[in-house]
């Protein structure tokens, strides 16, 4: 068991995804002893990575844009900005049995199987918002719905409110997709050094069981991966966990019944993502978006954008978002594996299974919150009713929306609320250096 160390202010953060990793260092860049409590062998959550070849893989396919500002400020910050190279990425939707280019928005007036009033009504709300067609997903959504083979495909209107503004940086870059020489893991490898090396500790394979306040600070319950229990005293909890996951985790907390339900109540898509090493590529497009008919939705030809490097093979990922009560969802790793391998053929009748080198799935089971949670902020609120305890999970919501930057800024968020939580302010302690301060949109 280890308890509060005296003199300086204990912070233990739940998940060492982006959020909990960058909050810890910002708390220990402030002073905080921190700890951090995760329940995957490795770090980094969401965008944490596997071995292939010479190089570390995301598990889901990952690009930096240009707006991601607060992400790139984290790159900055870390030294790692000359890391970031950057690509021109293009994109297609597959309908009718062919690739449709889709990089600009004159590309949508030539897509026969859509309707002439959607190819000018997308055409011209992808010029008015200055933004690639790809990045407007809602579009794609209802572009790739399923329908009769005559019927012309309508963009229904709400997508056109919802695609966001481009940027008009007047930039070179402007458009363009970063990826970092390495892949993320830098970025985690770097943040793990950085509370390291600030007297913190990552600890993986420990899974957060239950969180108790105490008459001074909490205790945290945790298994780890021999089954052995392991327990923690610490004054201040930041959970950068989901909902359900931190209102299962605080059952005995007394926390507000109310709020606690409503976390209850959030239902999160999961991901299944499947990464194959292939012998060769199988378009000239970085991402194919495809139709609702089939098993996946997202052809993501990962080599196409960043070339081959030292993976030992042309990498392409198939990916969907999932309700968890699909049967699909409970499948055996290998049975999704041949119902994506075969939608895939369909598309590129020339592949063989002998063109897999391998494959590898994940399913992330919190991966997608509802989108409506956060116009309604008040479901993750940061405070969770508990003075000391915080709450800043955050999933992704739409693609455009380039979450491992509101991540960021959900960590740097949280963090800057326990520094200037009055009843738990160190004396003396300055403001976190380096680490710039900004707010939860
Ligand atoms: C399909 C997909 C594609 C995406 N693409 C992009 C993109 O291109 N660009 C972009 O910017 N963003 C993208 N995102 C968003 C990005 O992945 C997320 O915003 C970000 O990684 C979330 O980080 P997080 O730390 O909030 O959550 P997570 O990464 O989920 O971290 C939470 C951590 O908590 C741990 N945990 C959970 N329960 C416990 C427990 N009981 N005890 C201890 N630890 C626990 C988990 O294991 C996990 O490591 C994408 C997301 C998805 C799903």
């Amino acid at each position: 068991m280890d308890g509060p160390v005296q003199g300086r202010r204990k912070a233990c953060v739940v998940g060492a995804g982006v959020t909990g990793l960058v909050a810890a260092c910002s708390l220990a860049r402030s002073g905080y002893d921190v700890t951090v409590l995760e329940s995957e062998l490795h770090p980094g959550g969401m965008l944490s990575t596997f071995r292939i070849g010479w190089e570390d893989l995301e598990r889901i396919p990952y690009v930096i844009d240009v707006s991601d500002r607060d992400l790139l400020k984290l790159f900055m910050d870390l030294g790692l900005d000359a890391q970031i190279e950057w690509f021109r990425p293009n994109a297609s939707l597959y309908l009718d049995g062919s690739h449709h280019r889709i990089d600009r928005a004159g590309d949508l007036l030539s897509i026969r199987p859509l309707a002439w009033t959607s190819r000018l009504l997308a055409a011209f709300r992808s010029v008015s918002r200055r933004r690639p067609p790809f990045l407007c997903s809602e579009a794609l959504r209802a572009m790739v719905a399923p329908r009769s083979a005559s019927e012309p495909v309508e963009i229904p209107g709400e997508w056109l409110a919802s695609c966001p503004p481009g940027v008009d940086s007047g930039s070179r870059r402007d458009r363009s997709a970063g990826y970092p020489a390495g892949g993320f893991s830098i970025l985690v490898r770097a943040l793990l050094k950085e509370i390291e090396s600030l007297g913190g500790e990552v600890r993986c394979g420990c899974t957060v069981t239950d969180i108790r306040p105490q008459p001074v600070g909490f205790r945290l319950d945790c298994i780890l991966e021999d089954c052995t229990s392991y327990g923690l005293e610490t004054d201040t909890v930041v959970a950068t966990v989901s909902g359900r996951r931190f209102a299962e985790m605080t059952v005995g907390a007394g926390l507000d019944e109310s709020y606690l339900e409503r976390l209850r109540s959030i239902r999160y898509q999961g991901h299944l993502c499947l990464a194959l090493r292939l012998k060769q590529s199988l378009s000239s497009y970085h991402r194919t978006f495809v139709p609702a008919a089939a098993p996946f939705r997202l052809v993501t030809e990962h080599s196409n954008l960043v070339g081959l490097r030292r993976y030992g093979g042309h990498i392409l990922y198939l990916s969907r978002d999932i309700d968890t009560a699909d049967p699909l969802w409970t499948q055996s790793d290998g049975e999704v594996f041949r119902l994506f391998f075969r939608g895939l053929t369909e598309m590129h009748p020339e592949l063989l299974r002998s063109d897999v080198k391998d494959w590898r799935l994940t399913r992330t089971r919190y991966a997608c919150p509802p989108r409506s949670l956060f116009d309604r902020q008040a479901a993750f609120a940061p405070e969770a009713g508990y003075p000391g305890l915080f709450l800043a999970g955050i999933a992704r919501t739409l693609p455009e929306e380039h979450s491992i930057d509101r991540s960021v800024r959900a960590g740097l968020a949280v963090a800057a609320r326990v520094r200037s939580d009055p009843r738990r302010r160190i004396e003396g302690a300055s403001p976190a250096p380096g680490l710039h301060k900004s707010e939860v949109t």
